[in-house]
């Protein structure tokens, strides 16, 4: 996967977050914009790994904003968690929702990546990428950054 935040591939190690969060958004309308410019294929953005698509179709959250690509109603979002840390659930799709808590009681440090996919033409961009575990606070900001304010 390139650091754009394209082509999420989950059975590899993503990109590690640069801070305690990172958002991609910028990096994702790139694409899009790019890809109406001609700069990109289709095929280049429309690529979602098989283990993404068949995990956005059987667990993805259904998200409210249409596909940018194809415009259906068939976005979702997945999560998945990578850490060193976290041994035989590095890698793993977040599922149920809560067990991301559970996870982030347990271990220190892991990012938790979430995905935008459309099970319908393939489209796949990262949204953001959160720091959690014990080190940060539930909302994914830590300790010493809160203080500040
Ligand atoms: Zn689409």
């Amino acid at each position: 996967m390139t650091r754009s935040g394209r082509s999420f591939d989950p059975t590899g190690m993503p990109p590690l977050p640069a801070g305690p969060t990172v958002d991609y958004s910028l990096a994702r309308r790139a694409s899009i914009v790019a890809l109406k410019r001609g700069t990109l294929a289709t095929t280049d953005v429309c690529d979602a790994h098989p283990e993404l698509m068949r995990a956005a179709k059987n667990i993805g959250e259904p998200l409210d904003a249409p596909c940018p690509i194809c415009s259906h109603s068939t976005l979702r979002k997945v999560r998945y968690v990578y850490g060193d840390g976290l041994k035989h659930n590095n890698g793993r799709v977040v599922y149920p929702p809560e067990w991301l808590k559970e996870l982030s009681g347990k271990h220190d440090e892991f990012t938790c990546y979430a995905v935008e996919v459309c099970i319908d033409c393939g489209w796949n961009h990262l949204l953001r990428a959160d720091s959690a575990g014990r080190r940060f606070v539930s909302d994914g900001t830590p300790d010493k950054q809160r203080k500040r304010g």
